[in-house]
């Protein structure tokens, strides 16, 4: 479990750091809202979850969740706030914080509500994939982009699916292969293209951003709008 901090007091983040270290959590530092951005949108990290200090320097922690929301639905975020914050506590929650702690916090307060915002996160991945616009139901395999339904044939969710859990990521055709098809299908053919290139025309929707790009002589990787 790796968990951003982000906020710009150097007592709290040390006194975070530490205590999260010592419960098994890995964690990451943003001291002010542009670098939290810079790290959200890396495709070469990953969290499960953000503290967001709504008081930075520069650019806001409320921005900073507007962004994020723009990226990844699910993502659990607990917005820390002072007591003389309370009007944008409400604004936190309205923009998509998933819980709040209120300064000065002890640990174990905060430790729970950690706790908690994961495991409610666990139980919604299980069920469902968010990315964007974009939704996908594991369990009746049905998606959904703007609100509308998208029907998928077997090959379409498998493969829609591996793109979900690997937003932004590019995809070789080889690894795509190996996860959507049998080990050992021939890679000979173009099966993969072929099933891309459905799936892309059952994510078109007039007037929205096409979702799935080629890289070419790579592989495909999902955009995260
Ligand atoms: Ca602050």
């Amino acid at each position: 479990m790796r968990i951003l901090i982000v906020e710009d007091d150097a007592g709290i983040v040390s006194f975070l750091a530490k205590g999260l270290k010592s419960e098994g959590y890995a964690t990451a530092v943003a001291r002010d809202g542009d670098r939290a951005i810079r790290l959200l949108r890396a495709s070469d990290e990953s969290f499960d979850l953000v503290l967001l200090d709504l008081g930075l320097p520069g650019t806001s922690g409320e921005e900073v969740l507007a962004v994020l929301r723009q990226r990844d639905a699910s993502l659990p975020v607990i917005v820390l706030t002072s007591r003389t914050e309370i009007a944008s506590k409400v604004r936190g929650l309205e923009l998509g914080a998933n819980d709040y702690v209120t300064k000065p916090f002890s640990f174990a307060e905060l430790l729970a509500r950690i706790r908690a915002a994961l495991r409610s996160s666990s139980q919604s991945a299980s069920t469902e994939l968010v990315v964007g616009d974009l939704r996908l139901d594991l369990l009746t395999k049905i998606a959904w982009r703007a609100g509308r339904r998208i029907d998928l044939a077997p090959r379409e969710w498998a493969l829609l699916e591996l793109f979900m859990r690997h937003p932004t990521h590019l995809l070789s055709r080889a690894r795509i292969l190996n996860e959507v098809w049998e080990y050992g299908f021939d890679p000979g053919n173009n099966v993969v293209d072929v099933y891309v290139s459905y799936l892309r025309k059952k994510l078109n929707i007039a007037g929205l951003d096409p979702l799935i790009q080629t890289v070419r002589g790579a592989g495909y990787r999902l955009i995260a709008p």
